[in-house]
């Protein structure tokens, strides 16, 4: 099957921000300031190889005054603020965030590649989340417990801010991934230090000069731009308190090995290769959009993508040829065109990991059904863009079935009966997300309490919400995001005994 290409030429005006003539700064104590080396490093388009900013290159330098600055802030003005004047704050950084939505959308989409219908798209969710965790600000507390010690002696529990927050986040949703980090620890009353990924950092300095104009006092949020090192140096840093970070299960191990120096608290939102299952009495038409969606939306980055496909014997033929469909069908192209339903991969590192993954795919004798090598020709030489790949005749053994690719590739599977596909399904060293397609409501929850995963979609695939705890089983990290809970990641509780008499 061919795929169908969108204009790759056609002019998209991008913001003022995005200029390659002024570099982007890092933000420490409320003021924009180059690295301490000086070295910059450069962001390209990934649709075009275009490069479209230059941004300070930070180092462990960098961590070590942004990491004093939120110390002294958190000490100092923040530590003063009620939970009415910091929901306040976040309250007004939401309506910034809303009024400058469609800016941060197109930031990113240039910045990492995502179709511009993608980033507009997360306005409800991003500014949801940050009005959310507003809320939560002023309903964090404490409990009083009844003990059984003798004589008058009163307990209660307080809830404390952890400190100094380091939040490490990845590329594939700059803008989401950091609002659930930096919406509930501002709300807390933490102080934060956040690293975006060196492949699309560019929305979340934008955020920063939003954070900014909010006004939070100096210091309170901090950004360190730059590669690795800056993640592994606030991970090792003995002031930072929290480390939250979403990123690969390989960078969430060395992350916990980092923070062993002062036992900081971790939160790891890491790599996943979930299960979506299709029984035959399924709604057969909505399980193959749900299933194609599942994987092709964001090019596959996505954490949660259900790339293990699991579909029952009797309709596996069919209900992949209408997968592969979907996919063959969906408009690969210029991210900035509104028509364009999957853009290009970020970095050239990642099509090199995905088309590795296709030709693994090929090689282990699975068979491309639409999709499966890099696209080729004029129109996308200077782009990183690979077609909706759909493989058939995969078996549980091979790496495209056990692997996280975090490229647009399914791998579909049949099974015999709900007892295989249960044991088939946990077979994995992940457990992050998974989907159950079935009209019988009793195999529903049967599947849903038998999987192994920190999130299970019956009859849809994907939907989020700031109320709903989000995270992981097994390598697939632990803590969770969302939900009324999710402060409680950034709080430390203290109890305390009162003798009254
Ligand atoms: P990555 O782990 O390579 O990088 C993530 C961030 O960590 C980047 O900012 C990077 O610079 C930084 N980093 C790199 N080395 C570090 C170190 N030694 N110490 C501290 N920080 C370091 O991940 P990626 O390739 O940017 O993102 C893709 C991965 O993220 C996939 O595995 C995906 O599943 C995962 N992810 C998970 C979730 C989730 O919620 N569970 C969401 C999105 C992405």
């Amino acid at each position: 099957m061919e795929t169908r290409v969108t204009d790759q030429s056609a002019p998209f005006a991008s913001p003022q921000f995005i200029n390659p003539d002024t570099p982007r700064l890092l933000l420490i104590d409320g003021q924009w300031r180059p690295s301490a080396s000086g070295k910059t490093f450069s962001t390209s388009d990934p649709s075009t190889g275009r490069i479209v900013a230059s941004i300070a290159e930070g180092s462990e330098r960098d961590v070590d005054m942004a990491v004093a600055a939120a110390r002294r802030a958190f000490e100092g003005a923040w530590r003063k603020f009620k939970p009415f004047e910091r929901q306040r704050l976040l309250l007004r950084l939401a309506d910034l965030v809303d009024e400058h939505f469609e800016e941060l959308a197109t930031i990113e989409t240039i910045d990492m590649g995502a179709p511009i219908t993608r980033t507009r798209g997360g306005r409800q969710r991003v500014v949801g989340l940050i009005r959310f965790y507003a809320g939560l600000a002023t309903a964090i507390h404490g409990e009083t417990i009844e003990n059984s010690i003798a004589g008058e002696v009163f307990s209660y529990t307080l809830k404390e801010p952890v400190g100094v927050v380091g939040a490490i986040v990845p590329w594939n949703s700059p803008i989401g991934l950091g609002i659930w980090k930096i919406a509930p620890a501002l709300a807390t009353g933490c102080t934060v230090v956040l690293k975006p990924a060196e492949q699309a950092s560019l929305s979340l300095l934008r955020l920063g000069e939003l954070i900014c104009e909010a006004g939070f006092p100096d210091g309170v949020f901090n950004v360190v731009t730059g590669f690795g090192n800056v993640g592994a140096a606030l991970s090792a840093h003995p002031d930072v308190n929290k480390i939250t970070f979403t990123g690969s299960t390989e960078t969430g191990q060395a992350i916990i090995r980092a923070s062993a120096g002062n036992v900081k608290r971790l939160s790891l939102e890491l790599g996943g290769k979930s299960p979506d299952i299709v029984f035959a009495d399924a709604d057969i038409e909505a399980a193959a959009l749900g299933a194609a969606n599942a994987v092709f939306v964001n090019s596959g980055q996505m954490c949660i993508a259900g790339s293990r496909l699991y579909v029952e014997h009797g309709i596996y033929d069919e209900f992949v040829a209408r997968v592969a469909e979907y996919g063959a069908n969906m408009r690969v192209g210029a991210p900035l065109d509104p028509d364009t339903q999957m853009g290009p991969l970020v970095s050239g590192e990642q099509l090199d990991r995905v088309t590795g993954y296709m030709a693994a795919g090929v090689r282990e004798g699975a068979r491309a059904v639409t999709g499966g090598a890099r696209l080729h020709g004029a129109a996308w030489s200077q782009g990183f863009f690979v077609p909706p790949t759909v493989f058939a005749g995969v078996k549980d053994s091979m790496s495209i079935a056990r692997e996280e690719i975090f490229g647009p590739v399914i791998s579909a599977m049949p099974f015999t009966d709900i007892d295989d596909v249960i044991h088939r399904a946990n077979d994995t060293a992940f457990g992050l997300g998974s989907g159950v397609w079935t009209r019988d409501v009793g195999k529903a929850h049967r599947v849903s309490a038998a999987i192994q995963s920190g999130t299970v979609w019956v009859n849809c695939y994907l939907p989020l919400d700031p109320a709903v705890p989000f995270g992981g089983y097994k390598m697939s990290g632990y803590g969770r995001e969302s939900g009324i809970h999710h402060v409680d990641e950034f709080l430390n509780v203290k109890s305390v005994f009162l003798k009254t008499a």
